[in-house]
């Protein structure tokens, strides 16, 4: 699962889409995966759970990212399945209301910097 998050953060596309369920995948086809992960900063990662049997597995964690000048953040109980590998099959999410990030503030990601000047999230083109 943390995996996932890294690949996410890396941008690696083909990683996040190989551990879908193959039953999932064609929901999330990997032009919106690309897109997602183009578009968002992750900024932070907490898990707050683990369990697993001998097939099936629950991961709770928190995420929090940002696209442009909106903070988002949830959390989510992902379930995953162990075949040949373990898969992300679905979750569910808690979200909490997006928040706009006001240009003085300090930046989310504890850059120490306010956001107009963190150049951390400066997104090809703007
Ligand atoms: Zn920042």
């Amino acid at each position: 699962m943390r995996s996932r998050y890294s690949a996410y953060c890396l941008r690696d596309i083909d990683y996040i889409y190989r551990t879908y369920h193959p039953s999932c995948r064609a929901a999330n086809p990997k032009p919106a995966l690309a897109a997602f992960a183009q578009n968002s900063h992750f900024i932070a990662l907490k898990v707050l759970s683990c369990e697993q049997n001998s097939q099936q597995g629950y991961v709770s964690f928190n995420v929090r990212y940002m696209q442009q000048n909106v903070l988002y953040e949830f959390t989510e109980r992902s379930r995953f399945v162990l075949e040949d590998a373990w898969y992300y099959v679905d979750g569910v999410l808690t979200d909490t209301t997006p928040v706009k990030i006001h240009r003085n503030a300090l930046c989310p990601c504890n850059s120490g910097k306010k956001f107009k000047q963190c150049n951390l999230h400066r997104q090809s083109g703007s």
